[in-house]
């Protein structure tokens, strides 16, 4: 396979084969039908299994071709034993050859175990997930996307002249679309649907009036709430996140980079609904994947990753600084400016921190926004409550990042 980098992104043909047997591709997607998901048809599943598995495919031969010295990718279904009657707690692990073999094979070990004992779940303890972490060894988990050619101006192929062809400059201009736009995302441990909860605030709040149905210690205010929430979601969570984009005209795929879950919960957690009817009330927490990719053409010689320290990353986790004024959308500092507040990160981010629909927002407002708290607004003689999350929203065809009313859907 050969690989073309443009912007850091690796892009690629889809792979021919997705490097399993076809009757280890129909166990997968005969197990996903019974465990995970009620909307989708049987013939879908098995297309979004074979995708996932192309996808995945392209990212273990790209480690193999370029960094078969210093990191081993170890697909899950080459080394599950449950006979498919598990749900899989990640989609591969990443691991230093600096590893022991010793080691390595014991928390696999250990990792086939957990899964049968938790079954059909498939979940692992977070002392087990500590262990792999401390010995090099990250869980890896893969979402895949199709690029989509809706809307002129939120187009993936904005710029393209031709569908069908791809010069490099075309190759850029995907490359662009696709950073501008997506996220990362990570689905919540505790709860992953609800018609009730649409931001971050509706969802702590939710967990913490029903905490001990999620097995955590309740709290008596939000605030002393968040920690408990987030350590959870933060442990349950695999290390390296990424998403492939599908270019559905040339039969090529789009790998961004990867970021490691600590994105998502360094500054203020941002929680969104996924749109579309099929998935209408699923939640998952997001990041702007331009604010927080790792490239992986330098993966090995990332020392963010290789030389994590989980202890120092939990100083840092969101609900140990919610006093200080972050950036809901990407995580960096927000200063204040001749109109307000602004992100540290300009029009790189494109969080309008001060505004709400074109309305200005006081700074008392912003500021408790930005602590995490909810906060009133007078628009028209109309009472308007904000919620310390944000999401999408077009305007005028133009994409920008909102923060979320309370209890009401876009
Ligand atoms: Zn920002």
């Amino acid at each position: 396979m050969t690989y073309r980098i443009v912007n850091g992104m690796l892009i690629c043909d889809v792979p021919d084969t997705a490097g399993v047997s076809d009757e280890v591709i129909n166990q997968i997607a005969k197990n996903t039908a019974n465990t995970m998901d009620k909307n989708r048809s049987p013939q879908k599943i098995l297309e979004d299994t074979i995708r996932g598995k192309k996808a995945e495919y392209a990212i273990e031969k790209y480690i193999e071709k370029n960094f078969s010295n210093e990191i081993e990718y170890v697909s899950y279904d080459k080394i599950r034993n449950d006979n498919y009657t598990c749900h899989a707690p990640f989609d591969g692990l990443f691991i230093s050859k600096k590893t022991p073999a010793t080691v390595k094979n014991n928390l696999i070990d250990r990792i086939l175990k957990e899964v049968m004992d938790d079954k059909p779940y498939g979940r692992l303890s977070i002392g087990l997930r500590n262990d792999m972490v401390d010995a090099g060894i990250f869980t890896f988990e893969i979402k895949s996307s199709e690029l989509k050619n809706g809307d002129p101006k939120l187009s993936d192929y904005e710029g393209i002249t031709d569908l069908y062809t791809r010069k490099q400059e075309d190759y850029e201009k995907i490359a662009n679309n696709i950073l501008a736009k997506w996220d990362f995302f990570i689905f919540p441990h505790y709860c992953r649907k609800s018609n009730d909860i649409f931001s971050f605030f509706d969802y702590v709040e939710f967990i913490r009036n029903n905490s001990e149905k999620f097995g955590l210690t309740s709290a008596k205010d939000y605030y002393s709430f968040l920690e408990p929430l987030i350590h959870g979601e933060f442990d349950n969570a695999s290390e390296i996140q990424t998403r492939i984009f599908f270019d559905n005209y040339t039969n090529e795929l789009y790998i961004p980079g990867y970021t490691h879950k600590m994105a998502f919960f360094i500054g203020v957690p941002t929680l969104t609904r996924m749109m579309g009817k099929v998935s209408g009330s699923t939640l998952y927490f997001t990041r702007s994947i331009n604010m927080c990719r790792w490239s992986f053409e330098n993966m090995p010689r990332n020392n963010a990753l290789w030389s994590y320290d989980r202890n120092k990353v939990y100083s840092q986790l969101y609900y140990n600084h919610t006093n200080e004024l972050i950036c809901p959308h990407c995580g960096d500092y927000v200063k204040p400016g001749m109109y307000g507040y602004y992100c540290s990160q300009g029009k790189n981010c494109n969080m309008k921190i001060s505004y709400y629909f074109g309305s200005s927002l006081d700074n008392e407002v912003v500021e408790k926004l930005l602590k995490g708290k909810t906060a009133e607004f007078t628009k028209n003689n109309e009472t308007i409550i904000l919620t310390p999350s944000i999401k999408y929203n077009v305007f005028k065809g133009d994409l920008q990042y909102i923060w979320v009313e309370k209890k009401k859907e876009f």
